[in-house]
């Protein structure tokens, strides 16, 4: 357990802002530090066979994943602490892990795209079944769970086999990269019905916009190295449940995957984790202003954000987020060769794949030869940082107005 919020009962009304900064703090004593050791030991002194908890060897535990887990788990307001692993991968990969042999996945056609190649081959590995949905067409997903009910020809007697329900269904919400909004609550429901375990990649949304677990989910991700971490120094990951079972048995794949977190990349997390409600306040204003400018640029045929009125899902999105995230996605009027140009001609945007950084990113996805055909191939993926909107509409502005408009625009 989140030991706390039990324990500290001053902490249990604190809003994220105030969370973000206090949790995972040594305990408040004289002489103690403010802050979270890194302990750089590979192993703990150890006489006799060792007790529940005890220190024994870092690939188990150490005290900076412990105070890191702490502080994400009472933002995420999950029950159990979190489980920081190497990357978001290996979070990701570990929690595919708990879908049985022979077992079926349903994962968004648009999703992170190492999540889907991990999905695909883990099937082709136990035997199992990947089925891709449009994971905002709601109707869509909840057939999928269900399974088709194939219809047997009339020699081999059967009319109809049983449908095979999923063991797992895959939430990306936002989606990356076209920003599709999930209805998490319905999707819940459908895969509960069907006995699916629901995950969420909450990495889009951040704790603070999105909470998977209240909303029904039984595990949740992250790649940390996006939002929580925030600076673009780390690579790590992190799953987090509300079940004392299915967290036991990340933390044996963890244990025995081996794909562990340094203590140092840990602690870099923790400390930029304290700034996160600040910088995701600014980001999201910004990316609600440039939104709305982009929108209304003649060099602009379409932006796509969820806190725009006109996104497909965006009374989803208010009806289940708490902020709509700082990634926005547009495509010029000239297309390709016009979202080459923007993205050589922008000098404070960095042209670069990642995203949750601190410095604003733009990339055109389909430069990626593994991004998926059904992502237009003149979309820019924008994430906003935190530095001044107007500077960032600058820059933006003037490499809009200095790009080809495109045929019939001019
Ligand atoms: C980056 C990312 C991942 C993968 O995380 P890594 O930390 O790079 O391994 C997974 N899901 C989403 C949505 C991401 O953006």
């Amino acid at each position: 357990m989140v030991a706390s919020p039990e324990s500290d009962p001053g902490h249990r009304a604190l809003r994220d802002a105030t969370i973000a900064v206090v949790a995972g703090r040594p305990p408040r004593a004289p002489q103690a530090p403010l802050n979270p050791p890194v302990v750089l030991s590979s192993t703990y002194v150890g006489i006799g066979p060792p007790s529940p908890g005890d220190r024994v060897y870092t690939r188990l535990g150490t005290e900076t994943w412990d105070a890191f887990e702490e502080a994400l788990a009472r933002l995420e307001r999950a029950l159990n602490p979190a489980l920081v692993f190497a990357s978001g991968m290996a979070a990701i990969s570990a929690t595919l892990g708990l879908v049985p042999p022979g077992g079926t996945v349903v994962v968004p056609r648009h999703a992170y795209h190492a999540t889907l190649v991990a999905a695909r081959e883990q099937a082709a590995r136990i035997g199992g079944t990947v089925r891709e949905v449009d994971i905002a067409d709601t109707p869509a997903v909840i057939a999928a769970l269900r399974g088709p009910r194939a219809s047997g020809n009339a020699d081999d007697g059967a009319l109809t086999r049983p449908r095979e329900p999923a063991a797992m269904l895959w939430v990306e919400s936002p989606t990356n990269p076209l920003l599709e909004v999930a209805d998490i609550p319905a999707l819940v429901g459908a895969a509960k019905a069907a006995g699916a375990v629901v995950v969420v990649d909450n990495t889009f949304a951040t704790p603070l916009g999105q909470r998977p677990l209240a909303l029904g989910a039984d595990v949740v991700v992250h790649s940390v190295s996006k939002y929580l971490a925030g600076h673009s120094d780390v690579v790590l990951g992190a799953a987090l449940t509300d079940s004392a079972a299915l967290r036991e048995r990340l933390a044996a794949a963890r244990t025995t995957g081996g794909a562990v977190a340094g203590p140092w990349e840990v602690w870099l997390a923790l400390r930029g984790m304290r700034t996160l409600a600040l910088r995701m306040e600014r980001a999201q204003a910004s990316a609600m202003t440039l939104a709305g400018r982009l929108a209304a640029h003649p060099a602009v045929a379409e932006v796509g954000y969820p806190g725009l009125p006109d996104h497909p899902q965006h009374a989803r999105a208010v009806a289940q987020m708490a902020g709509f995230g700082a990634v926005v996605t547009l495509r010029p009027t000239g297309g390709r060769a016009a979202a080459d140009a923007l993205v050589s001609a922008v000098r404070l945007w960095v042209p670069a794949t990642s995203l949750g950084g601190v410095e604003s990113m733009l990339e055109r996805r389909r430069r990626l030869p593994s991004e998926a055909r059904t992502v237009p191939d003149d979309l820019l993926r924008l994430s906003v940082g935190i530095e001044d909107v107007e500077d960032l509409w600058a820059d933006l502005a003037a490499a809009l107005d200095a790009i080809p408009l495109g045929r019939g625009q001019a």
